[in-house]
């Protein structure tokens, strides 16, 4: 095959897991990424001798990163190491309920002792909930994760009808779901915020997402030695190595095109550069609409590609340690249906949201100064609205509440000993990484709307240009979009191979 060029457009995890794949199988690859560093929402601040992630913090399914570098010829464990997690989750409840996750069966079972009600009867329950996730995540990862199935025909042709029906939990809710196999509501709200990994409601995704306890049951809960931006660095490394082209503070402004080809990119101060193929790791509307100009009726295609949520997104610093928490803890609502149905149906800030919170240094403690903390809070958001109905000042308030529900819980006298702070809304996620209305998960996995699909990795208006990340089958979260990276690479490899 001739060497075909490529230009990748974001260096993020979805485009260096593209680059990476497209070298590897012999391509000159040019990665532009408008941010002065590479990583898009796998991000770093230091401030104030405190070291904050200010996106992910969970890694799993290390065998999809191993995949990658294998690709290059190389070993992921020379680029970065993971320690595993645990507890997996802490999880704390308004009634004073505090309940570890384990991967160890034991102390998984000692934890259900804390649960009223018989504990052999919750102990069978979880058993038989995570033999049917792990059923759901067998089927899945055979087909849409491993084939790199692009939405529903695609899905349909791989499994079959009757397989789909048989064996593919694709009604009713993740939440229904849940609910028929669970008696207690502590362990009932705890299921339903796996969904939190793809940042939609549990009230709406596809009963299949319940899939997502076994990544971590079955394959651990990691985190990147030294802090999760390693992972960025060991990626770029690697690229470096394999002789990527990475261009940095290159903005792309638009894709220029002939018909029905792409025929390169322009960066920001009109220059243009000639490919044959062009990858795009920005959201597959902002693509379409900022880089490409489309029509509005040809954007109301992907209105079923409706944005995940975003997240108020607090990092603090304090000048104490809080013991309550483990590394990764859950803080639930007291109603968490209705902070589904306010946040997904009627895009509005929650009353009383469910809480995510990191504290990093249970793991690594060099992320803040001897007796510190470091502590990231997120609760889950609508993204931007087109009316703009929620404003800087609502976000204000919604961190006051965030802060009282921290006191209340798990961290007294919380605003007295903070000492830094960064705060982001989804104004600056959308600002800092031109996520689609600052959704930091991509597309939302809604089985009305989307049947659970994301966009699919090929335009369907230009032959030559493809897309990778959160916005893209199979979602967002590292290791999918590290996924689609790899997936988009092998359709295009085909594509040439077959011309
Ligand atoms: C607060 C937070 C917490 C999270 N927690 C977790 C977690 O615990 N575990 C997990 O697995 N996932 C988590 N995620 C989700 C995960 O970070 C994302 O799914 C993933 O990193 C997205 O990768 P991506 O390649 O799709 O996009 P991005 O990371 O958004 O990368 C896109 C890149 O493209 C660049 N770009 C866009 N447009 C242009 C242009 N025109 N020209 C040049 N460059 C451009 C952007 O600057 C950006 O760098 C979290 C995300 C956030 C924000």
């Amino acid at each position: 095959m001739q060497a075909s060029r490529v230009a990748i457009i974001g260096g993020g995890l979805g485009g260096m897991s593209a680059a990476i794949s497209l070298r590897a199988a012999g391509y000159e690859v040019d990665l532009f990424e408008k941010n002065a560093h590479l990583g898009g929402k796998l991000n770093v601040l230091a401030q104030d001798g405190f070291t904050f992630d200010l996106g992910p913090s969970i890694f799993t399914l290390p065998q999809i990163f191993q995949d990658l570098f294998q690709r290059a010829g190389k070993k992921m464990e020379d680029y970065f190491q993971l320690d595993s997690v645990t507890p997996h989750w802490r999880n704390f409840f308004e009634d004073g309920l505090t309940l570890d996750l384990f991967e160890e069966p034991d102390l998984m079972r000692q934890e259900l002792a804390k649960l009223p009600g018989n504990t052999e009867q919750h102990w069978q329950e979880l058993q038989n909930f995570l033999a049917y996730a792990r059923q759901q995540y067998k089927v899945i990862d055979s087909g849409y994760l491993q084939e790199g199935l692009d939405g529903l025909w695609e899905f349909i042709r791989h499994y079959g009808l009757s397989r789909l029906g048989r064996e593919i939990d694709y009604r009713p809710t993740m939440a229904g779901s849940i609910e028929k196999r669970f008696t207690d509501p502590a362990l009932r709200s705890i299921f339903e915020y796996f969904i939190k990994y793809v940042g939609s409601s549990a009230l709406a995704a596809p009963g299949y997402m319940n899939m997502m306890p076994i990544i971590q049951f079955d394959y651990g809960l990691w985190y990147v030695r030294g802090g999760m931006y390693h992972l960025a660095e060991g990626l770029e490394k690697l690229m470096r190595e394999m002789g990527i082209n990475i261009h940095l503070s290159a903005d792309v402004t638009a894709i220029n095109r002939q018909g029905k080809k792409v025929t390169g990119i322009t960066l920001a101060g009109g220059q243009q550069r000639s490919y044959d193929t062009v990858v795009s790791n920005m959201e597959v509307v902002p693509t379409y609409q900022k880089l490409l100009g489309e029509s509005e009726k040809f954007l109301g295609k992907f209105d079923k590609f409706e944005p995940a949520c975003s997240g108020l997104v607090i990092h603090l610093g304090t000048d104490c340690i809080y013991p309550k928490l483990a590394h990764h803890n859950f803080i639930y609502s007291q109603n968490q249906h209705k902070h589904f149905k306010t946040v997904f149906e009627k895009g509005q800030l929650p009353d009383d949201p469910t809480l995510y919170v990191v504290a990093p240094t249970r793991t690594d403690p060099s992320k803040a100064p001897e007796g510190c903390d470091n502590i990231k809070i997120l609760p889950h958001i609508p993204p931007l609205s087109d009316d703009g109905s929620i404003t800087h000042e609502d976000y204000l308030a919604l961190r006051e509440r965030v802060l009282d529900k921290m006191e209340r819980i798990c961290c007294p006298d919380l605003r007295k000993h903070i000492v830094t702070e960064d705060f982001l809304t989804p104004v600056d996620i959308e600002r800092m990484y031109r996520s689609h209305k600052g959704s930091i998960y991509g597309v939302v996995s809604d089985w009305k709307l989307n049947r659970g699909f994301k966009a699919p990795k090929t335009s369907s208006k230009y032959e030559n240009l493809y897309f990778c990340g959160g916005s893209i089958n199979p979602g967002g979260g590292m290791p999918m979009v590290i996924l689609s990276g790899q997936k988009v690479a092998d359709r295009i490899v085909a594509k040439h191979s077959q011309a």
